[in-house]
C-alpha cells in the first residue's frame, strides 16, 4: 500500500497486482489517514537483499552466484533458522573465506538495537531498532511461565490514524520487508535460546502482530513471514500457525485474503466500539468498512480456519465503556452465532499528553460481566509492558523515553 497524500481518495478495494491491500475510505468521504511520510524523514528506499527473502530455490541460485556451492544454501539457512546465528564465526562447518563472501553478500544488518528497556524483573523486553534507512520500529518480547510471546512491527509507524493511539499519530512512514519481521523473530528467539531473558534457556512459542502497524496493510511481507516462521527446520522456524496472532483494523478484502491462505493463523480484529458512529472516529477505516462488515468478515474467517476469532476492545474511559456498548457488542457477536469468537477488552495504555484514558476498573468488570452475560468469553487482556511504553498502542518508537 503506498500513498503520495495525506487523503486517501477512492480507489478500488481489492489487493493490487504486488500484492498489498489496498485501503481506500468510504468514496464519498476522503478521511485523513496518514498516509504520507513527512518529508522531514528523509529517502526511503527497499532494504538489501536479504536471504530470508528469497525461497529456498532462490537461495540456491543465490550463493551459487557468489560462486559458491548450492549445499552452502541448506548450511546457511540452518545456522540462521536452526542455530539463529547467521555470524561467520558461528559457521565453522564453512571455509573461512566463503563465511564472508556469503554473509556479506547474503546477510546484511537489517536491524540495529537502539535501546531496549526491560519491566517484570526483566520478562518484557522492549527493543527498539533502526532500520538500514533509519527508519525506526520496536518489537516488546514477553516471558510468561508457561510461554514466550513477541510483539512484532510490520510496518514503521502506521496510516491508519487511530486517534487514541501513539503509533497512529506518527503516521505511516513504509512498510517493513519480510527480513525485516522475521529479523525481529529471529534475535528474540536467540536471546531466549541463549539464556537472555531470567528464567533459564528457552524456545519462543508465540508471535503477535500488535507492534507498530496494521499487519493486513503490509500483506505479502506479512504472509511470507508467517510461512517463514511455520516452514520446518531448517527452511523456517518451525513455529506453530495456531500460535500466531494478526491482528487487524479490520480491512476486510484482506481479511477476506487471509481466509483463503489455509493457514490457520489466530485473527485478532481491534474493534474498540460496536457501533459505527463511534467506531468511525475511533478506528478511522470504519468509514470503510462498517462494524457490521467486519464482523461478518470475522465470523466466516472461523467458519473456514475453525480458528475462534479474537475481538480486542481497548476500554477508554467515557468514550467507548458504556454499558449499552457492552450490550450492543454482546448482541452483535452473539447474533452471528455461539463458539466463534473471544472477547478481549484491554485497559487503554495512555499516551504521554493525550487526553484519552483507561476505564475504571469497575467500569471494566461490568463491561466483561454484561458480555459474558450475552454469552461472550471475555478475558481482560494483559496490560505487560505498560510502564515502559511497551503495550498496545504505545509504541512510538521515541529515542528518548523522557522526549
Ligand atoms: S491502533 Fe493499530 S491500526 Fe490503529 S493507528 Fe495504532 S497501530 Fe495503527
Amino acid at each position: 500500500m503506498t500513498a503520495t497524500t495525506p487523503t486517501v481518495t477512492p480507489t478500488s478495494t481489492g489487493p493490487d497486482r504486488a500484492g498489498q491491500v489496498q485501503v481506500s475510505p468510504r468514496p464519498a468521504t476522503p478521511i485523513p489517514l496518514n498516509l504520507a511520510p513527512p518529508t522531514t524523514r528523509g529517502k526511503r528506499g527497499k532494504p538489501p537483499r536479504h536471504f530470508v527473502d528469497l525461497t529456498p530455490q532462490e537461495r540456491v541460485a543465490a550463493v551459487t552466484e557468489l560462486g559458491e556451492k548450492p549445499f552452502r544454501a541448506k548450511q546457511l539457512a540452518t545456522h540462521y533458522f536452526t542455530h539463529l546465528d547467521p555470524s561467520p564465526a558461528a559457521m565453522t562447518d564453512l571455509p573461512e573465506a566463503s563465511r564472508d563472501t556469503l554473509v556479506r553478500g547474503l546477510f546484511p544488518q537489517l536491524l540495529t538495537p537502539v535501546r531496549t528497556m526491560q519491566a517484570d524483573g526483566g520478562t518484557t523486553v522492549k527493543t527498539l531498532w533502526h532500520l538500514f534507512d533509519g527508519a525506526k520500529v520496536e518489537s516488546v518480547l514477553m516471558r510468561y511461565p508457561n510461554r514466550s510471546t513477541l510483539c512484532v512491527s510490520s510496518q514503521a509507524g502506521c496510516g491508519m490514524a487511530c486517534p487514541f493511539c501513539a503509533t497512529g499519530q506518527l503516521g505511516l512512514t513504509r512498510n517493513l520487508s519480510t527480513a525485516e519481521i522475521v529479523e525481529q523473530v529471529r534475535c528474540a528467539a536467540k536471546a531466549l535460546a541463549d539464556g537472555d531473558v531470567p528464567g533459564g534457556p528457552t524456545r519462543l512459542s508465540n508471535l503477535v502482530f500488535m507492534g507498530m502497524g496494521e499487519p493486513l496493510a503490509n500483506y505479502r511481507a506479512v504472509m511470507e513471514t508467517v510461512r517463514t516462521l511455520v516452514a520446518p527446520n531448517p527452511d523456517g522456524l518451525g513455529m506453530s500457525a495456531r500460535n500466531i496472532t494478526v491482528s487487524t483494523v479490520g480491512l476486510v478484502p484482506a481479511i477476506e485474503k487471509l481466509t483463503k491462505e489455509g493457514i490457520p493463523v489466530t485473527l485478532a480484529v481491534s474493534l474498540h466500539a460496536p457501533d459505527d458512529e463511534l467506531r468511525d472516529e475511533l478506528v478511522p477505516i470504519n468509514t470503510r468498512w462498517s462494524v457490521d462488515e467486519t464482523l461478518d468478515a470475522a465470523r466466516r474467517y472461523f467458519d473456514v480456519t475453525g480458528r475462534r476469532v479474537s475481538i480486542e476492545y481497548a476500554l477508554i474511559k467515557d468514550m467507548n465503556d458504556h454499558a449499552w456498548r457492552a450490550d450492543l457488542l454482546g448482541e452483535k457477536l452473539a447474533a452471528r452465532g455461539k463458539g466463534w469468537v473471544h472477547c478481549n477488552p484491554i485497559p487503554l495504555n495512555p499516551t504521554p499528553g493525550s487526553k484519552w484514558t483507561a476505564s475504571e476498573p469497575e467500569v471494566e468488570d461490568e463491561f466483561v460481566r454484561r458480555l459474558r452475560a450475552h454469552g461472550i468469553p471475555t478475558t481482560i487482556r494483559d496490560t505487560r509492558g505498560s510502564d515502559i511504553d511497551g503495550a498496545c498502542g504505545q509504541l512510538a518508537a521515541e529515542e528518548d523515553p523522557s522526549a
